[in-house]
């Protein structure tokens, strides 16, 4: 199926004109449809002031400007006190992309060097539905009215399953010196277990409880599922955040474990620190590590989620030019749900060119989401707190992402309950939904199949 669209040539220049373009990418791949943007007579008109109704989508420039309020009304995003009626999908999807409504947020200034904040800093009004998949509703709403007809679900909850690697030996000095220093700081009795624990596989030259990644892999193969482990690196070359996993994969033969992961039917991915987002040569020289070691790497999710927030478009471009494919760090950092408002994978949008083969795979629930940021008592309330976010990612054929940090498999003091509550809610999802579980990889492989037919064709 093909759509001509005509735009008001205005757009060039009032607009971030590739985000756009690529917001109208995002729709023909995701709604299904091929979209050709035109300069000679199209079916609808998008921008234009005078034509008829039939032929027309509804345009408001209220939309594109990042200083007026919005709020939901019938689930849609209005600019304050607008009915519903005068809805622009276009616009609406590009404002939440380029995440104008971020920037209304309290407590704009970060310190650190970290670009990420609370959910609970954002508006009430873009809290109101960081547990909606609203873009895919309204893509979905959208083509049906261009097309008539509507995109059939296919009824199966696709889920990816994945594990942060923030610090897998206790025994390192750096990680013995940093639990101490927290230990002072914080006076809490995890991190003088850490210490101990630290000191004794130091002692008896073992890997000690935060290991664990063979037992990930045997315990989700018994739920038929497999995962992806993301790893840091090593030292960016350029700066260090104080907050950067204290290891780095080197020659030694223990991180062979890697190889093994693969072995098992899982993925490597690359876990950058703090400051990688704006250095290309960093992400390079990471992949290159990762490559002699016979790992293709070719995932990525970024520590604390820091992607360059002011532009992740800009990240991801950085990463793709670096032979990175897909990157997994769209998520909000205290709370579950969808920050782009979608759960569908999609390719990146890198320009006219569009030469790029990259696709971002947003994230859903994090460990942290349920267990540090919030204060549930019970593994019954933490499985409410995230009944509603899996049915909309399954009624709107995303993908459901976890991140189980890699360390939590040691569940007791340390991380009380984290991996327990992993093992049911992979049990839940088994029993309650037909599953398919995907590997990063396998995600990149889909969308670039459906990309061939469903895209954004630009006609001169
Ligand atoms: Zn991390």
């Amino acid at each position: 199926m093909t759509v001509k669209i005509k735009i008001n040539p205005d757009f060039r220049k009032i607009i971030n004109y590739d985000r756009f373009l690529g917001v109208l990418d995002f729709i023909a791949q995701t709604g299904k449809i091929k979209i050709i943007l035109t300069g000679k007579t199209p079916d609808y008109y998008y921008g234009y002031e005078q034509c008829n109704e039939s032929s027309f989508i509804f345009y408001s420039e209220l939309y594109y400007d990042k200083n007026i309020k919005f709020e939901l009304v019938d689930n849609k995003w209005m600019p304050y006190g607008i009915a519903s009626k005068y809805f622009d999908p276009i616009g609406a999807i590009y404002r939440i992309f380029i995440l104008f409504d971020e920037q209304q947020r309290k407590n704009k200034n970060n310190s650190n060097g970290f670009t990420s904040f609370l959910t609970t800093d954002l508006t009430k009004e873009r809290q109101s539905f960081k547990g909606l998949a609203l873009v895919d509703q309204w893509v979905d709403t959208f083509i049906e009215k261009l097309i008539g007809k509507k995109n059939v679900p296919q009824n199966i909850l696709k889920i990816c399953l994945t594990h942060d690697v923030d610090g897998p030996e206790i025994y390192h000095f750096y990680e013995i010196s940093k639990s101490f220093f927290k230990l002072i700081r914080f006076r809490n009795l995890k991190y003088w277990w850490q210490v101990v624990h630290g000191i004794k596989s130091k002692i008896r030259k073992d890997k000690g409880p935060f290991w664990r990644f063979i037992e990930w892999l045997e315990q989700e193969k018994k739920l038929n599922a497999c995962s992806t482990f993301f790893f840091y690196p090593g030292k960016n070359i350029y700066k260090n955040h104080f907050n950067d996993p204290p290891y780095h994969i080197d020659n030694s033969s223990k991180w062979n474990i890697l190889n093994e992961i693969e072995k098992n039917g899982g993925e490597v991915g690359i876990h950058p620190g703090i400051y990688y987002k704006k250095e290309e040569q960093a992400f390079l020289n990471s992949r290159l590590k990762f490559n002699k070691r016979g790992i293709p790497a070719l995932g990525i999710r970024h520590h604390y989620w820091e992607l360059n927030w002011a532009d992740p478009f800009e990240t991801f471009r950085k990463q793709a030019n670096s032979g990175l494919k897909y990157d997994l760090s769209i998520a909000w950092k205290d709370s579950p749900g969808f920050r782009l408002a979608t759960c569908r994978p999609f390719k990146t949008w890198f320009g006219q060119e569009n030469t790029l083969d990259h696709v971002v795979i947003p994230s859903t629930i994090m460990d942290g989401h349920l267990f540090q940021y919030a204060n549930y008592p019970t593994d019954e309330c933490r499985l409410q707190a995230i009944e509603r976010i899996i049915k909309e990612v399954f009624e709107k054929d995303g993908v459901l992402v976890l991140d189980w940090h890699e360390r939590t498999f040691e569940d007791t003091l340390i991380y009380p309950g984290y991996g327990k509550f992993y093992f049911k809610l992979l049990k839940y999802l088994n029993t309650n939904f037909d599953v398919d579980y995907l590997l990063p990889r396998e995600i990149f492989d889909g969308v670039l199949g459906n990309y061939h037919n469903h895209r954004l064709i630009l006609e001169n």
